[in-house]
């Protein structure tokens, strides 16, 4: 934009309100795009009221942003205390005692158009046990504790992965502050008591200060966390509640120390009213459990938090409150929300970061003049909507394919009524093994596949196409696939050592 003509109507001044990822991230993607000359932002944030201080996974695709804002991945990884999550374990998920993988990356190419997993449910369906973990690079990677890049040659099977970071979120935030500081985003400590509307159209004209001073803008985006103190406090934009399909609503979390292994994976561990997170860092593991205050309470909660933790406890617990759902509208006149106050599904699969990441991409690919024009606002909100309710069926499937009836949660999760869009989705699956993949769904067909199947969700038969193949055959062609995929992952650095070649020294020293 630097040197093209000023266009008359241009925003000149963003305020970012809320200094947590969502704030920081907001505040850096901006300062990259939008040189100070062309729009002034300023974020401001309360020391006292400080961040929530979770959302330590994340996503793959974490690596765009990253790459789009020009981020030294060695540099982040280090500044971070990162590491690589290749996937979630999850653990009695499904029933007690059970154990699955859902790894980023897939079960391999497709075999004459047809997808693997079927010549797997074809085999399964013969009696074979063998689990369709063997099939995933991702998956073998984190059973034997390995972590590379993928590979760069696309025909290798070694290419069909991807991993995500696991970092504290304090270090991300302290991060992405400096790089958007040093592109001239202002910073202001101070607590938010008040904000003024235009009388013409209520648009936000100001927030007040409790030093008295006022902050003028022409877009506010409000990354004020659960607060929700523009879109919500101001605007009264109201919120769709979730409950009902994603009960939980409380989430005790703790650090403790690490532990060898250094696993390259988040795991998440069902408990009888929830379920508990462990990510680990470099210098210490996240730990969390995530319950519904109506099949526990809040002291039970936290002594299963503490007796279930792998290393001594670094801190004493701290309790998040939350209602699932969401904003009406994510864009309401000249504010937009972005993170914990436009809305939580819940922490399961990680999702809040990567939707805060394309919240602001579709910012700035919606990016409004001062006449904010109303369909842009409402093409915002038709696409954020349809991306975070297709990421809630995914997590809703999580809950309701469960075959546990061993405490109310799960009673409770396999009786309830489902989203018509989820109920559609399982239908299909259950029919032939097809995962149903819309526009805009961010979990793509190996993810629904993983879920479906380590929650033990089988459909009734396979793609016919697979007939042309008879089960030795079948057997023939998977044992050596798998066999090639785990001596390949054997050869793979440790997790351990693929931090320390790789992520140890100053990245102007790699070769
Ligand atoms: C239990 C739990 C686990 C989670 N785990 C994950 C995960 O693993 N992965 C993931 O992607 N996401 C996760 N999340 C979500 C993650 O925490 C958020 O995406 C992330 O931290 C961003 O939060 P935020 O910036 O929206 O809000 P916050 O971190 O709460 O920041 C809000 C900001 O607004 C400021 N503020 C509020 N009121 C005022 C005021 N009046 N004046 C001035 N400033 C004000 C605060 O000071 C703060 O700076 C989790 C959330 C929960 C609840």
């Amino acid at each position: 934009m630097a040197g093209s003509a000023t266009p008359p109507n241009r925003i000149q001044k963003i305020v970012v309100v809320g200094g947590g990822s969502a704030g920081w991230m907001t505040a850096a993607a901006l300062s990259r795009f939008l040189p100070s000359s062309f729009t002034k932002i300023e974020l401001v944030e309360s020391e006292e009221i400080g961040v929530i201080g979770v959302g330590e996974a994340t996503l793959p695709t974490l690596h765009l942003f990253n790459q789009r804002l020009g981020i030294n991945e060695q540099e982040f990884v280090r500044k971070t205390q990162g590491t690589f999550k290749l996937g979630i374990e999850f653990v009695n998920w499904g029933r007690v005692g059970n154990r699955f993988f859902h790894g980023f990356g897939d079960f391999g190419p497709l075999i004459d158009s047809v997808a693997p997993y079927q010549y797997w449910l074809k085999l399964h369906m013969a009696g074979d046990q063998t689990a369709l973990s063997e099939y995933s690079v991702p998956s073998l990677m984190a059973e034997l504790n390995r972590c590379a890049q993928p590979h760069p040659d696309p025909k290798s099977p070694f290419s069909a992965f991807l991993y995500a970071y696991q970092f504290d979120a304090a270090l991300y935030a302290r991060y992405l502050r400096d790089y958007a500081e040093q592109r001239g985003v202002k910073r202001t400590n101070a607590k938010i008591v008040d904000a003024k509307l235009r009388g013409e159209n209520g648009f936000i004209e100001s927030l007040v200060l409790d030093n008295g001073e006022c902050i003028e803008g022409d877009l506010f985006i409000d990354c004020s966390g659960f607060a929700g103190l523009l879109i919500e406090k101001t605007l009264k934009t109201s919120y769709e509640d979730w409950t009902h399909w994603l009960p939980c609503d409380r989430a005790w979390a703790v650090p403790c120390e690490s532990i060898s292994p250094l696993t390259p994976y988040t795991r998440s561990t069902a408990h009888d009213a929830g379920w508990q997170w462990r990510i680990p860092l470099q210098h210490r593991i996240g730990n969390g459990y995530v319950y519904c205050s109506r099949f526990i309470d809040d002291n039970a909660a936290a002594k299963t938090l503490l007796d279930n933790l792998d290393g001594k406890v670094l801190a004493e617990p701290r309790m998040l409150r939350f209602t699932t759902g969401r904003r009406k509208k994510l864009w309401n006149k000249n504010c937009v929300a972005i993170g914990l106050a436009s809305g939580f599904i819940e922490p399961l699969e990680s999702t809040t970061i990567s939707l805060i990441q394309n919240g602001i991409g579709r910012l700035i690919e919606y990016f409004p003049d001062r006449n904010f024009d109303p369909v842009l606002e409402s093409e915002y909100n038709r696409h954020s909507i349809m991306e975070i309710e297709r990421i809630r069926d995914f997590i809703i499937l999580h809950y309701c394919a469960t075959s546990r009836d061993d405490s109310e949660l799960w009673r409770y999760c396999r009786e309830m009524p489902l989203p018509d869009s989820l109920n559609y989705k399982m239908e299909v699956f259950r029919a032939r093994g097809r995962p149903v993949i819309y526009e805009s769904d961010g979990f793509k067909e190996a993810s629904w596949i993983a879920i479906y199947n380590g929650l033990g969700v089988i459909p009734k038969t396979y793609d016919p196409l697979v007939e042309r193949y008879s089960v030795d055959e079948i057997r023939r062609m998977l044992i050596e696939k798998r066999t090639i995929l785990r001596r390949g992952v054997e050869t793979m650095p440790t997790h351990e050592q693929f931090i320390s070649q790789y992520f140890h020294t100053d990245p102007g020293g790699m070769a």
